[in-house]
Formats: C-alpha cells, sequence, structure tokens
C-alpha cells in the first residue's frame, strides 16, 4: 500500500486498551508496542523479550499464591500509561528499534520454563513493562503453559479492555494488579482510568487468585481518605484480597524524595480496618 494511497491515510482504532489510539498506516501507537499495519493495528512486541530472570514470586508482588516458590519472569518493551515515577522506564517507554530483543517464540518459553522446574520454577509471568498491550502474546504462551501444568501469572495496570481481558481471564492462575491511585484526576494525570482498573480487577478476581499493589507516592497516592475509599472498594470484592503498599522511591522523570515510613504505616492501618491482608513493601 503506497504512503499516499486513500487506504494509507484512514485511520484505525486500536482495540486494546482504553486509550483507543487512531492510527494511519505504518503509525505506531502510544504504547510502542502496536502498529497499524494492512488495516489493522497488530502487535510488533510479539516474541520479543527484553528481560527475563527466575524471580521469587514474591518479588511479583504475589505474597499468597505458591508462596516460597519461583517464577519464571519475562518483560517485553511498552506500555500505555505514562507515569513519570515509572520504575522499569527503560523498557516501559522504550522505542521498538531502540532496545535489544531475544526472540522466544511462546512455546520455546514454556520449554524454558518447564526445563527451569527442578531450580524451583512453578510458572511463567508476565511482567517488567504492561505485558497486555502485547496480550496475543501472553495468550498464545499461556494457553500452552496451562497445558504443560504451568502457572501464568500477568502483573499489569490493568488498562485492557473488556473484549481481550475476557479472552485472557481463563488462562491466567493469578494476577498482580497495579492501583495506581483511587481518584480519576490521578489516573488522568498518568494517562489511564481508574474505572477500567477497578473493573479489570473485579473480573480477575472472579476468575483467579488476585493480588492489588498501590505505589505510594507522595502527592499522588498517599492521601489518607482515598486509600480508605480504596480499601473499602476492595473489600466490597473479597476483604482477603492481599493489598501491597509499597514505598515509591524517585525514578524517571520523579523528584519527590521517597516515601515516609511513618505515612506508610498509617496507610496500612487504614487500610486493615478493611482488607484482612494488607503487606507493607520497599521497606
Ligand atoms: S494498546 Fe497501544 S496502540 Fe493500542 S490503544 Fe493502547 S496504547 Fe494505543
Amino acid at each position: 500500500m503506497s504512503a499516499n494511497s486513500p487506504a494509507a491515510q484512514l485511520q484505525i482504532v486500536c482495540p486494546v486498551c482504553t486509550r483507543h489510539c487512531r492510527l494511519k498506516e505504518g503509525d505506531i501507537g502510544f504504547c510502542c508496542a502496536r502498529q497499524a499495519k494492512n488495516g489493522e493495528v497488530i502487535s510488533i512486541s510479539y516474541n520479543r523479550i527484553t528481560a527475563f530472570a527466575l524471580d521469587p514470586i514474591e518479588k511479583k508482588p504475589l505474597s499468597f499464591f505458591r508462596p516460597g516458590e519461583k517464577i519464571l519472569s519475562v518483560g517485553s518493551f511498552g506500555c500505555n500509561m505514562n507515569c513519570y515515577f515509572c520504575q522499569n522506564y527503560d523498557i516501559a517507554r522504550a522505542k521498538p528499534d531502540s532496545i535489544p530483543t531475544r526472540y522466544i517464540a511462546p512455546i520455546e518459553l514454556v520449554g524454558l520454563a518447564l526445563s527451569m522446574k527442578d531450580e524451583g520454577n512453578c510458572g511463567i509471568a508476565f511482567t517488567y513493562n504492561e505485558p497486555l498491550v502485547s496480550y496475543e502474546y501472553v495468550r498464545d504462551t499461556a494457553e500452552i503453559a496451562r497445558e504443560q501444568g504451568l502457572e501464568t501469572v500477568v502483573v499489569t495496570n490493568g488498562q485492557l479492555t473488556t473484549r481481550f481481558l475476557e479472552e485472557l481471564l481463563p488462562l491466567i492462575t493469578a494476577w498482580n494488579i497495579d492501583l495506581k491511585a483511587f481518584s480519576e484526576q490521578a489516573y488522568r494525570r498518568l494517562g489511564g482510568d481508574l474505572e477500567t482498573t477497578k473493573e479489570t480487577i473485579r473480573r480477575a478476581a472472579a476468575h483467579a487468585h488476585v493480588e492489588v499493589t498501590t505505589l505510594v507516592v507522595p502527592g499522588l497516592s498517599d492521601d489518607s481518605k482515598e486509600m480508605e475509599a480504596e480499601a473499602k472498594f476492595l473489600a466490597s470484592i473479597d476483604p482477603q484480597l492481599p493489598l501491597h503498599l509499597t514505598r515509591y522511591f524517585p525514578r524517571y522523570r520523579s523528584t519527590e524524595k521517597a516515601t515516609d515510613i511513618a505515612l506508610l504505616h498509617e496507610l496500612r492501618d487504614i487500610a486493615s480496618q478493611h482488607l484482612d491482608r494488607v503487606i507493607l513493601g520497599n521497606v
């Protein structure tokens, strides 16, 4: 298709996340992981792995799922949000051609995960960048992994549209979902949508093990009233749902000092009035 042909000028709307990027032929979406090609928006990070490690499962963080075991953790590149404090910005905000990647097909990744069983590996975790901007890779790998009896874990910001989330739900055995803050205003600042993440948590919790993480960032997600509202919301799904409150350290474009530890304890006490399992992280 020539760049000047009428078809090339048409805009295609990406259906995968709530950003709904409008792309012309050849354009790359906000996440840098999808591109308009031949009239559809395809994943350009499929098979491309930037980070690979056999991690303790507690590092995801998952504290109540296969405790003491390890999980083969993989990341690619790209993200659909724009958090100024991103802890993994080197891969999350990377351009497709600016980052070295190793090509690993789903079947090969499952083979690697199986070969690590003797080292205590229980499955595969899709993590580090936002894995669901390339949900096809997660879906295809998880399908094979489930057949082989492996656990499948997704660590995500939850900004996936319902249609694609529903496709993944039967394939994923545990989720850690970032609830970045509990106000629409904060979510707008980060380029996301609070209601979408809440809906992802609700739906995932109906199918699989779910833990939620809130990175407590000064001035964004450290308000006590919002923490109370967040805890009440999570308790309305299940008071046993684990909430990780993790300490923020300045990264990427953020300049605020690390979260005050006394404040973290205060927020944990507030959340603990509604939830049975509130865990502090990075302290
Ligand atoms: S997945 Fe990427 S290309 Fe698609 S709407 Fe979201 S940010 Fe845009």
